[in-house]
């Protein structure tokens, strides 16, 4: 593997250049780097057949990115969550539906990972969590399982607003799933899928969120429902069906009552979607560039940058893509446990200009560089298409972001309604 790759132009890396990076971020860096062209080579496929990228997948693991944030006393690469925003963020410029469910395997590693090791829990749950963790880990390490992250329902759940309906009733040895997951990235190709559900209680509180791993292969799990949408088609977001699904106590994520912790205390859990959106906002600008000057590979040598338009078009895109880098890298600087409120209030802020700002730029592309780039032998189209998902993405969406900084910056904390 060549792991000295990375771009030849620093205006399209993700940090861009002068960023302090230490070593092991660099190394991870340009091993995104350096799978990418093969990943931009097959999105198209993936993107007409709505199929799953198992070929990146294969790369992915050869890499040893399966592994990059299982720490490393696990065998992984350790990486936290600034690093793997970083990585996702690069992989993000080559596919996005590659980059897209990365995240839901690779925070799958992350949230019981660095994040969980900063959570308080009794030194029992400690125990317990150190012992479930390290067979999940020695899954993804051993044998390259890839693990899914539903937690959509179509209900006010996934907003972080009422107790996921999808419950789990304790029984001997485990626990017995029943409900419907939607827009669950993945299905069909993990062989773990992460779920939140609520402990079966005559009243369902968020406060008994359980979080654990179905195996793909237990009895009363189905995939159901067909996957034909307008952008990350390569993501395979089917629904997922659980029928008395018996699941072993093992496979917890979280100890009980350790994720509604987690949600309350480590905000940026919930930003690791918008490197996707990030990488696909610098994509959108490098076609730009290159296609006014006459550079994309398979196009005739065919210059349009002496026209005004098109620089003060290419000006813009810039400007808007270093306020969303620079927010992007800020975001990613302040994430911690228990961030004050002017980081958290960013942080929405972040999201929220990632996300639109990432199908703004497309939109810009396409309008900039004329009728020929939404072709769809070009990249760009796809891009365009990709990047409006962004802003819809449960539970921070852009209209969440927005409702979540209204309400925050006019109540204190316990402040009740006027
Ligand atoms: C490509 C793709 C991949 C995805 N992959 C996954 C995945 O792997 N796992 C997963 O869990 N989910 C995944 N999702 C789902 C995603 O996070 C959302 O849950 C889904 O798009 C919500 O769709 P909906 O129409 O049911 O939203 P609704 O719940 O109907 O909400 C519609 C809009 O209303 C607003 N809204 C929702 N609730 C509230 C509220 N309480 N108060 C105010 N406004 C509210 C939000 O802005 C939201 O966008 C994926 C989505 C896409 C597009």
């Amino acid at each position: 593997m060549d792991v000295t790759a990375l771009p030849s132009d620093p205006r399209y890396s993700v940090v861009g250049s002068n960023h302090p990076l230490d070593a092991r971020q660099k190394e991870l860096i340009s091993i995104a780097e350096s799978l990418g062209p093969r990943f931009a080579a097959r999105a198209d496929h993936y993107d007409r057949e709505a199929s799953f990228p198992h070929e990146n997948y294969a790369d992915l693991k050869d890499a040893g990115l399966l592994a990059l944030c299982i720490p490393e006393k696990f065998g992984g690469k350790g990486a936290d969550l600034r690093t793997y925003a970083l990585v996702s963020a690069t992989l993000g410029k080559y596919c996005g539906s590659t980059a897209l469910t990365f995240n839901m395997h690779a925070c799958s590693m992350l949230w019981p990972g660095a994040l969980a090791d900063e959570l308080e829990m009794t030194a029992e749950q400690r125990a317990e969590h150190e012992r479930h963790r390290a067979i999940h880990y020695g899954r993804v390490v051993r044998d390259g399982a890839i693990y899914a992250q539903p937690f959509s329902e179509g209900s006010a759940a996934a907003a972080g607003r009422a107790p996921f309906g999808t419950t789990a009733a304790k029984v001997a040895g485990g626990w017995l799933v029943n409900g419907k997951k939607i827009f669950a990235s993945l299905a069909g190709a993990a062989h773990y899928y992460g779920v939140l559900c609520t402990e079966a209680k005559p009243e369902l509180s968020m406060r008994d969120t359980l979080y654990m791993a179905v195996p793909a292969n237990a009895p009363g799990f189905t995939i159901a429902g067909d996957w034909d949408p307008l952008g990350m088609r390569g993501t395979v977001s089917r629904t997922l069906l659980f029928k008395d699904v018996f699941v072993s106590e093992d496979e917890q994520m979280m100890p009980r009552g350790v994720y509604f912790q987690a949600a309350g205390r480590w905000p940026h859990m919930f930003t690791t979607l918008a490197p996707t959106y990030m990488g696909i906002a610098i994509a959108a600008y490098e076609f730009t560039v290159k296609y006014l000057r006459g550079e994309v590979e398979g196009m005739p040598p065919v210059r349009r940058r002496m026209y005004p338009t098109k620089q003060i078009a290419i000006a813009e895109m810039w400007v808007k893509l270093e306020q969303t880098r620079a927010l992007f890298l800020r975001m990613l600087a302040d994430a911690r446990i228990d961030p004050p409120k002017d980081a958290r209030l960013r942080a929405y802020a972040a999201q929220y200009s990632i996300m639109e700002n990432a199908n703004a730029l497309c939109a810009l592309a396409i309008r900039t560089c004329g009728g020929q780039s939404m072709l769809r032998n070009l990249p760009l189209e796809r891009l365009y298409r990709d990047s409006r998902c962004g802003a819809l993405m449960l539970p921070w969406t852009a209209e969440l972001c927005l409702d979540r900084i209204g309400r925050e910056a006019l109540y204190e904390s316990g402040e009740a309604d006027d």
